[in-house]
């Protein structure tokens, strides 16, 4: 769903589209989806501009942007552990526990360094989204400082997207509201490193059958699944439009999946995207 939403709203402003891989968290990638999802998308006559993004390949520039960080004073080593956290912190919140700067002058006594975090002050971050309309959020309150790279894992999403997105000139992003919530942290990110902010458009969530929030995996696996998209692509596409408040003639499903596309993007009505989740629509 975000690959159509963010290839329309990209082509109806006359922009590139880009592809990127976030394949950052490598022991959890399951082998060979990057491939099917490019073919996948190919065949539903998705054309993208300039090279794939792998962000497995990119961890030399999220270390130097930790690096310039810790430098001007604005990350450093935390050694707690989550039940650590958990005793201290307060009630959790929708993004989990708020970190309480317990290691923000220094380690204490004894203790390794499990991650590094960025320091955040108080103040609310707000921004306009293109969908879900005005979003605020108070950091310290609903954060606190946060992670940008585990000591035993990969750089943190926040991170690599702001980084990549400043390095490929981003100027619009779209995907699914499951990251609404953590767009303030990227957007204050961005401010740290004095980069524009792209303007964001978080697209409604597929559900399942029962209302179930579907996994990213779910979601991954049901996009590339072995279908036969040679006739279904096009039907695939046109209900994809609908589940997007678009308002396309069901005689677009005998149109090529190009066609459906290209009317996809000259009919492209962004308010009438609905802000609320829903099963995707059958047939
Ligand atoms: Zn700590």
């Amino acid at each position: 769903m975000a690959a159509l939403g963010s290839y329309l709203v990209a082509r109806c402003a006359g922009g590139l589209w880009y592809l990127r891989m976030e394949d950052l968290d490598l022991p959890r990638v399951v082998p060979g989806i990057a491939d099917d999802m490019l073919a996948t998308l190919e065949k539903l006559g998705f054309e993208w501009d300039g090279e794939v993004v792998y962000q497995s390949r990119r961890t030399d520039c999220y270390r130097e942007a930790a690096e310039e960080l810790i430098r001007r004073g604005l990350a450093y080593a935390c050694g707690c552990t989550r039940s650590e956290i958990a005793q201290i912190a307060s009630a959790p919140h929708e993004e989990g526990l708020v970190y309480p700067g317990l290691c923000r002058d220094g380690l204490a006594e004894g203790k390794v360094e499990r991650a590094l975090r960025v320091k955040v002050y108080d103040e609310v971050v707000s921004f306009d989204d293109g969908v879900m309309g005005r979003y605020s959020q108070h950091l310290t309150g609903s954060c606190g400082d946060f992670v940008i790279h585990r000591a035993d894992g990969p750089y943190a999403y926040h991170l690599a997207v702001v980084v990549d997105d400043a390095a490929a000139g981003v100027n619009q992003v779209v995907r699914g509201a499951d990251l609404l919530a953590s767009t303030p942290r990227q957007i204050y990110l961005q401010q740290v490193f004095n980069y524009a902010t792209p303007a964001y458009y978080h697209l409604p969530l597929v559900t399942g059958p029962n209302g179930a929030k579907l996994s990213k995996r779910d979601n991954a696996v049901s996009l590339s699944a072995g279908r036969d998209l040679g006739q279904d692509g096009s039907a695939l596409l046109v209900s994809a439009l609908r589940f997007l408040g678009q308002a396309p003639p069901s005689s677009l499903k005998d149109a090529t999946p190009s066609e459906v596309l290209a009317w996809g993007v000259a009919n492209l009505d962004i308010s009438a995207i609905p802000r609320t989740s829903a099963p995707f629509p059958e047939e």
